[in-house]
Order: structure tokens, then sequence, then C-alpha cells
């Protein structure tokens, strides 16, 4: 039986209290947790708090950036290990796994180690009043120890986005995963240690939010700063309880992201990017198309097409040849999207395909396998088109003008991503000056550059991450002026 333990000073710690983790694949039992309580976590604090000012200070620049190389080559030479473990957390097909979370998860190191060698500096030349001159430079600072909290969705990719760059800027952490996906985390902490980054630099905490690890974490008084990817309730929650000692959050949130089509798209190019935005990981991106527009002289046709591509997917075990199609994340999270699925026929959608949960052999018919649906004929305030449903499943609807596309594709509280599919030049300027997004695609999705921003508009996120723009968030800026 595995366990799951916390990993909290370099060194692996029971708890009393254990929960199940379980394969949505078939349901079969994976391990057991070890639910980190309030002292648990106490410790993994003040465990980052004394690395923070102690060993990991005292590294140069230059160590701290071999060692975030030593953890790159450490997660390449167990990827098989790191692939197993999140394929067998979230059921996704090993193609994607293999292709997408764990080499992201490497890189996410790579890129800031590489960052923070080269980062430049702010000085100015001042006047003084006495016509002497003044130096001023800016000094950047770790924030000091951070809470991460992470969803299930993209596990070690969404962790490593955020610890890669807060080990790199000489911070310490705290990650609190989800309780969904406890396992790629604490793989993490065994190549910590074997490659020597000092114990107390990166720990995990594991359990649920509320009255759990993850309260505990975000209400901790020596926790200097937390980064968030989840729901936007959730990040409330978080906020409410940084607001107490006045820390900084940096939130990356819920969308309801729109996919727009132009008549003069590239058709074909345009529904494989929309198939893939909106089924990937089984429409489990917080980036995923949950709204398409599409302009009217191709509306009937697309439709056609999406279902074509939809009801082509190959459902199964994830490492059997040619599947393309995991489970969702639990049975509990498929009835959630189940509930919309329901509430989209109720308010009298058109159900193109899916719509309902897929006949799977034994053992899978225990495990959270859903069809990939398509809807169109709702209107414009029906929840299954305002809400994340954060599922594969998408509604189309017909547009006729810019104008038009813009203000639907804006009339939610979200503003995450947009994918936007023309070959028209201007159009694709407008679209991208347009639209209250953080990401704007054009004839691309997810299509990621490590040094870019990333981060969502509107209730979809605070602040960015990203290349230069985690310094934000993960160092503080202190100027020095000196008087010449
Ligand atoms: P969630 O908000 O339910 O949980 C995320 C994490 O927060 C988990 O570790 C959970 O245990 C913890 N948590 C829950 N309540 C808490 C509380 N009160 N205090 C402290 N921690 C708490 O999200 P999820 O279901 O795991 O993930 C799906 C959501 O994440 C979707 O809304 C999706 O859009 C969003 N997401 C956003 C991005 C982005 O970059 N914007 C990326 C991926 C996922």
């Amino acid at each position: 039986m595995n366990e799951f333990k916390n990993f909290i000073n370099g060194k692996w710690v029971s708890s009393s209290k254990t929960f199940e983790n379980r394969n949505p694949v078939d349901n079969s039992l994976i391990g057991l947790v070890h639910e980190a309580g309030r002292e648990d976590v106490d410790a993994a604090v003040k465990a980052a708090r004394a690395a923070l000012r102690g060993s990991w200070a005292q590294l140069k620049v230059e160590e701290r950036v071999d060692l975030l190389h030593a953890i790159v080559d450490g997660i390449n030479q167990r990827f098989d290990d790191f692939l197993a473990a999140e394929v067998a957390d979230t059921g996704k097909p090993h193609v994607l796994a293999g292709h997408l979370d764990i080499p992201r998860g490497a890189a996410n190191f790579k890129v800031f180690a590489d960052l923070i060698r080269n980062v430049p500096n702010e000085t100015f030349s001042t006047e003084t009043h006495d016509n002497g001159r003044a130096l001023n430079y800016a000094v950047r600072v770790p924030r000091g120890v951070i809470g991460v909290v992470c969803p299930w969705n993209l596990p070690l990719l969404l962790m490593t986005w955020k610890v890669g760059p807060a080990l790199a800027c000489g911070n310490t952490v705290v990650v609190k995963p989800s309780e969904d996906t406890p396992a790629t985390a604490t793989l993490l902490g065994e190549v910590m240690n074997k490659v020597g980054v000092p114990a107390g630099v990166y720990n995990v905490v594991h359990g649920f939010g509320p009255d759990s690890a993850g309260q505990f974490l975000t209400e901790h008084p020596l926790v200097d700063g937390i980064t968030f990817t989840g729901e936007t309730v959730t990040g409330e929650a978080i906020m409410k309880a940084a607001a107490k000692g006045v820390r900084p959050v940096s939130f990356e949130l819920g969308g309801k992201n729109p996919g727009i089509v132009f008549a003069d798209a590239d058709f074909d190019k345009a529904v494989a990017g929309i198939a893939r935005s909106t089924f990937e990981n089984t429409g489990q991106v917080c980036l995923g198309t949950e709204r398409v527009y599409v302009q009217r002289p191709i509306f009937e046709r697309f439709v056609a097409a999406l279902k074509q591509r939809a009801e082509a997917f190959k459902l199964g075990r994830p490492q059997d040849p040619g599947v393309n199609f995991g489970p969702l994340i639990s049975l509990q999270h498929r009835e959630k999207v189940l509930g919309y699925y329901k509430m989209a026929k109720a308010e009298g959608a058109v159900v193109v395909t899916g719509g309902g949960v897929p006949a799977m052999p034994e053992p899978m018919n225990v495990g959270a396998w859903i069809q990939p649906t398509i809807w169109t004929g709702l209107p414009e305030n029906s929840p299954v088109i305002r809400e994340e449903i954060f599922g594969p499943c998408c509604h189309i609807a017909p547009f006729d003008t810019e104008e038009e596309v813009i203000r639907l594709a804006n009339s939610t509280p979200y503003g995450l991503a947009a994918t936007v599919w023309t070959q028209d030049l201007g159009v694709a300027h407008r679209m991208g000056a347009a639209l209250d997004v953080g990401l704007c695609w054009i004839n691309s999705w997810f299509l990621r550059d490590l040094r870019t921003s990333f981060g969502g508009a509107k209730q979809s996120g605070i602040g960015r991450e990203g290349g230069v723009h985690s310094l934000e968030f993960y160092t503080e800026l202190r100027n020095v002026c000196i008087k010449l």
C-alpha cells in the first residue's frame, strides 16, 4: 500500500489521520494520504523559516541555480516514476502527461534558474538640491516563506510553476497539493533530498481546504505570501485568510473562456484547435474553451465537424495505445459536471453529442468517466454558458459581427483566456486589444513561452506570473539611495 506522508524539514512525517487516494480510471485505491494537522503545518512553516535565514540564504546565487538544474535532472532521471504517479492520480492518458505534465514540471525549474542568473537591475543617477548627485539602485530580496496551494488538474506542472520561481528567488516553500493528487508533490521531496536541497527549503503538507492543511497554511502568521491556483470562491476564502497580517497573494483562478471562430479562419485548423481547447485533459484545463462563438456562414459546418472530433476520442486505460481521453478527476467532480449536463437539457439545449456517462467495461465502469459533450441553442444568460463547468463540454453559438462577439466574449465575470481563429490580421489585432482576458491566443491555444506573463483578468486572478513577472510576487524590491 502506498503511503503519502508529509515532507517537513527534509523528513517524512506520518500522521495519525489518513485519507484514501483513489484512481479515477476504476476507483481503485492508490494509497493512504497522511493528513497534516495544525501542528504539522506549523512545523513545516517553521522549518521553512529556519532554512530561509539559514542554509538557503547562505548559498550564492550560482549555487542555487546549480541546485535548480539538479532538480531538473532529478525529475528527468525519475521521469517514469513521475509519469506513473501523475497518471494514477489523475487518470490522464500517458501520451498527455508524458508530453505536457512531466516535461513542464521539469522545465519550470530550468526557466527560472536561467532567469535569476540574468535578471537586470534598476539604477538611477539622481541630481540633488545641493547640486550633488545620488545613486539609486534596487535590491531584490526574497519575499520569505511562500505558501503554495495547488489544484488537481495539472498537479506537477502547476505546483512547480510556483515552486520554481519561489526557490529561484531565494524563498522557501510549504506546498499544499490538492487532496486528489498528492503523489507528484511527495515524489518531488525525494528528488529534493537526493540532489541536496537543504532541509526546510521545500516542504509538503497534505490535506483538504477548510479546517485542514489548506486553511492552517494560509492562516499561518509566519507565511509571508500565498500563491494559489484554483477556484475563484476558494480564492476569496484564501484572500480573507491573507488579510490578517496584510500578506500578498498571487492568484490564478477560474475561467469561462471563449473560443471565437471567424468565417475566414482556416477551417480545419480552427476545428482541431477548438477540439483541443475544449476536450484536452477531459476539459479540466483552466485555459480551456467552454463557450464557442462561430460566425454564421460556417456555423452548421463547424458544429458538424466538432461533433465528429468529439466522437472520435478514444476512452480507455491511460497506458493503452491510442487512448487520448481520460476520466474526470473524481466521482465527486463528475457529479458537479453532470449537474450542468442535466441543466443544459432542462433549459432546452440541443445536445449535439454526448451529455452523459459512457458505457465502460469492468473495472472502468466504476470510474469517473464522462462523455465529451457539445450543446447549441442555449440563451446567453444560462448558467451553463456563464459558470465554469471544468468538464469536456462546450456550447456553440452563432454570431454575425465583430462587435457582437466582443460583447458576448466579455460578458462573464471571468477573464482568463481566449482563443481566436481568423486569417485577417486586422481582426486578430483588434480582438487582442478588445477581449478582457489575461491571455489571448490567435490561431493557437495553450502555446506557451514561459518568459511571457500568465494570469487572469477580472475574477480569474490577481497578479501575473511567468518570466520576470514572477519576480513581482516572489521578491520584494528595496531601493538603496546613496548620496555621493
Ligand atoms: P479548488 O479551489 O477546489 O482547490 C484548490 C486547492 O485549494 C486545493 O489544494 C484545496 O484543498 C485548497 N483549498 C480549498 N479550500 C481552501 C481554503 N478555504 N483554504 C485554503 N485552501 C483551500 O480548485 P480545484 O477544484 O482543485 O481546481 C480546479 C479549479 O482551479 C478550477 O476553477 C480551475 O479553473 C482552476 N484553475 C485555474 C488555473 C489558472 O491558471 N487560472 C489553473 C488551473 C486550475
